[in-house]
């Protein structure tokens, strides 16, 4: 845990609504400012600064992330129209949260990425 990353908080249960999700690898909860009608943030427990920090030792993790967001799209009833599942990596590429995280993002038409 990170003691100054508000993920790391809301993973520990510190600030936040309860999660919607979590188990003893990730947590899923939503974006405080969604840009979807589903707009929802899974994360690692373990403080992991980005996918450029992960290690082989994180493969598990990093698949659990992915298999958690397809199965909240299921239970959110985005996945049967389709969903867009993001990773920001870093500055440049819009990374805001230093904290690793997926956006699952559905419910509405996506536009082409740019
Ligand atoms: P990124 O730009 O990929 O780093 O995305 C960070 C995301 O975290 C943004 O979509 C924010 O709206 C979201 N966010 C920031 N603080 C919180 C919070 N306390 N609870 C939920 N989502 C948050």
């Amino acid at each position: 845990m990170s003691r100054d990353c508000i993920f790391c908080k809301i993973v520990a249960g510190e600030i936040g609504d309860p999660p919607l999700y979590q188990d003893d690898e990730v947590t899923a909860f939503r974006d405080i400012n969604p840009q979807s009608p589903t707009h929802i943030l899974i994360v690692p427990n373990k403080h992991l600064t980005s996918v450029d920090e992960a290690t082989e030792a994180d493969q598990a993790i990093l698949g659990r992330l992915l298999l958690t967001a397809a199965r909240l799209a299921k239970d959110e009833g985005v996945a049967d129209r389709g969903y867009r599942l993001i990773i920001n990596n870093g500055s440049q590429a819009g990374q805001e949260v230093f904290h690793l995280h997926l956006h699952l993002m559905g419910g509405r038409r996506m536009r082409a990425m740019g």
